[in-house]
Parts: C-alpha cells; sequence; structure tokens
C-alpha cells in the first residue's frame, strides 16, 4: 500500500504556534522531509519527537522528490516541513506534490502559520483581493520588470524579502509603483513584532537599517482614468451591480461607488436605503 504524504506548518517564530495535529502527524509519520534537518532538529527536540529526517530542499527537490516517492511506494507516511511556515509557499514542496499526484499518492495538508496571510490580516489594505509574488529577483532589471507587469494591479500585492535585500526592494518598488503607501510586517509572533506603515519615501528616509524577516505589502493601484471613466458611464444600478458581482458587501460597494464618482458617500446610501 502506498504511504500517504503529509504538508505539515511550522512556527514562523514563536514555537507555540504548532497545531495539536501537526505536533500528531509528526510524532505518527515514518520519515520527515526537512528543508534544513538541523533546524527541524531543533524545533523537534522542543516538542521532544525523534524521527529519522531527511533534506529536502530547493536546490535537490528534483533528486529528493524520487527518493521520497520510492519511500512512499514502499508505503512509508512522510511529512513534509519547511525551517518557517507552510510549506511550498516561497518554499520547497511544490515539485514533491506534483510527483504524488502523478503516482496517485494521497496529499494531506495540515494548516498553520503562513508569514503572508497574518502580514495581510493586520495591514489594514483590502484582504478581499490580493496577489502573493514572493520574492522579486535579486537582479534589479528583473526585479524592475516584474513590478512593471503588476504595476497597474489594483489589488493589495504581497512580497517577501531578505533582510539585507528591504533597501534595494524599496527603491526599486518607488521608481517602478510611485511612491505607494506600503506596510512593512517585521518579526511576526516573535518578541519584536512591528508594523512598519506609511509611504515608500518616508519609510526610505526613517528607517535606515531594515533588520529582521519581513513581510512587504504595498497598496494596489489606484484605478486608471479610463477605468474610472468606464464605471461612470454606467448607471447607478449598473455600477452597484458591478460591485455585487465581485461578492462585495453593501457597505463597501457604496463607498466604492461614491469614491469612484468622487460624491458624498450618503448621497449614494440614500440612493440605495431600499436596495
Ligand atoms: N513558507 C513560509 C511561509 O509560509 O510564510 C515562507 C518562507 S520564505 C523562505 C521566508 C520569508 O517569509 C522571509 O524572507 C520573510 O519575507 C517571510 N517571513 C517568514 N517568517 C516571517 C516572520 N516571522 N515575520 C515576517 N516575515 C516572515
Amino acid at each position: 500500500m502506498l504511504g500517504e504524504l503529509y504538508l505539515v506548518a511550522t512556527p514562523i517564530g514563536n514555537l507555540e504556534d504548532i497545531t495539536l495535529r501537526a505536533i500528531k502527524i509528526l510524532s505518527q509519520v515514518d520519515i520527515i522531509a526537512a528543508e534544513d534537518t538541523r533546524h527541524t532538529l531543533q524545533l523537534l527536540n522542543h516538542l521532544d519527537i525523534k524521527k529519522p529526517l531527511i533534506s529536502y530542499y530547493k536546490e535537490t527537490e528534483r533528486v529528493k522528490a524520487d527518493i521520497i516517492i520510492n519511500k512512499l511506494k514502499e508505503g512509508k507516511n512522510i511529512a513534509i516541513v519547511s525551517d518557517a511556515g507552510t510549506p511550498a509557499i516561497s518554499d520547497p514542496g511544490e515539485e514533491i506534490v506534483k510527483r504524488c499526484i502523478e503516482e496517485n499518492v494521497k496529499i494531506i495538508p495540515i494548516p498553520g502559520a503562513c508569514a503572508f496571510i497574518n502580514a495581510l490580516i493586520c495591514s489594514g489594505f483590502s484582504t478581499r483581493e490580493f496577489l502573493f509574488i514572493g520574492f522579486l529577483s535579486a537582479n534589479k532589471k528583473d526585479r524592475k520588470d516584474k513590478l512593471e507587469e503588476i504595476k497597474k494591479e489594483n489589488r493589495t500585492l504581497i512580497f517577501y524579502e531578505a533582510p539585507h535585500k528591504i533597501h534595494a526592494t524599496l527603491e526599486s518598488m518607488q521608481q517602478v509603483l510611485g511612491d505607494r503607501r506600503v506596510v512593512l510586517a517585521k518579526e511576526l509572533t516573535k518578541i519584536h513584532e512591528e508594523y512598519i506603515r506609511g509611504n515608500i519615501s518616508e519609510i526610505l528616509e526613517k528607517e535606515q537599517e531594515i533588520k529582521g524577516e519581513i513581510v512587504i505589502l504595498v497598496q494596489g493601484a489606484e484605478k486608471s482614468n479610463d477605468e474610472k471613466d468606464f464605471l461612470n458611464s454606467m448607471s447607478l444600478e449598473e455600477h452597484y451591480k458591478y460591485y455585487l458581482n465581485q461578492n462585495m458587501e453593501k457597505k463597501e460597494i457604496i463607498k466604492k461607488i461614491a469614491k469612484d464618482r468622487n460624491t458624498n458617500k450618503n448621497e449614494i446610501y440614500q440612493y440605495f436605503i431600499n436596495y
């Protein structure tokens, strides 16, 4: 019988952020495949779990996937963990999942911490729709090309970044996206957790050296005049339905219509009072 593959989320800082189910699964599987076995060993020691570990990191994902698949075929149950958070989110995992689907191996997620979701919910930006980009390229030109591609995106943009590259990334963002509102969600779940909010220029000026793990959230682009003209060419009812079709609630729709039409929210509210 084939074994099962578990994708187990682990803490992103605070060791208490591990679920009871994650502890149970890590205790029950035959093997744990870890991004960095030394790092995972610390967590397992903390949880008093002893299991055979194999390393599974980005650069060896394909080769290691073969080894893992063979073990699953032998009937072994395997848990994949990354250094922090949810496997396969800017971390190894995608390759083995694809292989398991090909080989009909059952894949089971064990939910838990994920840095960008927690950064987003505390950002104050729209959580209704967002675009997770993860890491931008370290190459300046490639980084700017990617930013150009998403420049007109109205949804909240979410990036991961290594601490020593944050300044360069914010500079590229300012050059391509303009001086947008951003939130730096720093050291989530740790003692020095902090949210730095402001325009990119303010943050670049204020924060000379930004240290620690950071998620960068950028407010989506304002609607272009073309889009505004398109929305304003509709009747109020059509405009309302346009947002209703995006699953928005009445209060938010009214706010958006008022903003698009540059008019008072109460006037729109009165119009739709019986809607
Ligand atoms: N798989 C992880 C997840 O579920 O969030 C992400 C791993 S990715 C290699 C590491 C990046 O996630 C960091 O560079 C940082 O941008 C973000 N990150 C991870 N832990 C964080 C934390 N405690 N606070 C802020 N950002 C964090």
